[in-house]
């Protein structure tokens, strides 16, 4: 198979947060992302992945490649992106990460958390606490992560952030911890954050836009170099193997 180009926007919530727009239930994430010129999103909701096959379905019909994700929340209040090829990886993450996350949430505090279908039905509305932390330290998470038996991506959310980020909470990221790439926010230029953060030089850097509403869908995106959209081939481009690239 010959590489091509791919336009990622690996940050994307949908309805299912609580600080994300109604609106983005899986058709119009769909819609609002090929409008804005991508061909592979990432769906990571906060602490939950019930959504994602919804989203993969209406991607798939469409001709959008979704792939399945979490922005989890560590104990020190760090947010990290995990994504894996195969679904059942997630869902069994998911259900690692449901164990490790306490409380209920309030849908009037908070917002409402709706679990939709690929037709944009409401199926259901989650009632835990995704707005939370876990009670994982990052480390766990990353293991966990790891031990998926197909691929696995984990990047540091917005790292040039002050908020729930790893560089925001820790002051710098621990040798211990491996990452696969570290994400900038919509918010930097990606040259302005490696010079202010020296841990950009010691990662793969990308970018994504943080979408809360359909209209930001890929405001940053990365461009990928991949036979296909797959996890494991974004891990090669992130590490440069075998012609395959990531631009930001
Ligand atoms: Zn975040
Ligand atoms: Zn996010």
């Amino acid at each position: 198979m010959a590489l091509r180009r791919f336009k990622a926007d690996l940050h994307v919530h949908t309805c299912l947060s609580p600080c994300s727009c109604l609106d983005m239930s899986p058709r119009e994430v769909v819609s609002a992302a090929l409008q804005n010129g991508m061909d592979l999103i990432g769906v990571c909701d906060h602490n939950s992945a019930e959504n994602v096959l919804a989203v993969k379905k209406a991607g798939s019909r469409n001709g959008l490649i979704v792939l399945g994700g979490m922005e989890v929340t560590s104990s020190e209040e760090a947010h990290l992106l995990v994504f894996f090829d195969d679904d059942d990886d997630l869902l069994e993450f998911q259900k690692f990460i449901y164990q490790h996350l306490a409380g209920k949430n309030d849908g009037h505090s908070f917002g409402l958390q709706v679990i939709a279908d690929d037709e944009d039905g409401v199926s259901g509305f989650c009632d835990r606490l995704l707005i939370g932390a876990t009670s994982l330290p990052a480390e766990a998470i990353v293991a966990q992560a790891r031990a998926a038996k197909g691929a696995s991506l984990v990047v540091a959310a917005h790292v040039d952030r002050e908020a729930f980020s790893i560089i925001g909470q820790l002051g710098f990221i621990p040798e211990s911890l491996v990452l696969d790439a570290l994400e900038i926010s919509a918010n930097t230029d990606v040259a302005d954050a490696k010079k202010r953060f020296p841990d950009c030089a010691n990662y793969p850097v990308l970018t994504g836009s943080d979408a809360h509403t359909p209209g930001d869908i890929g405001r940053r995106y990365t461009c990928f170099t991949l036979e296909d959209g797959t996890v494991a081939e974004i891990k090669k481009a992130l590490t440069g193997r075998d012609g395959r690239k990531a631009e930001c």
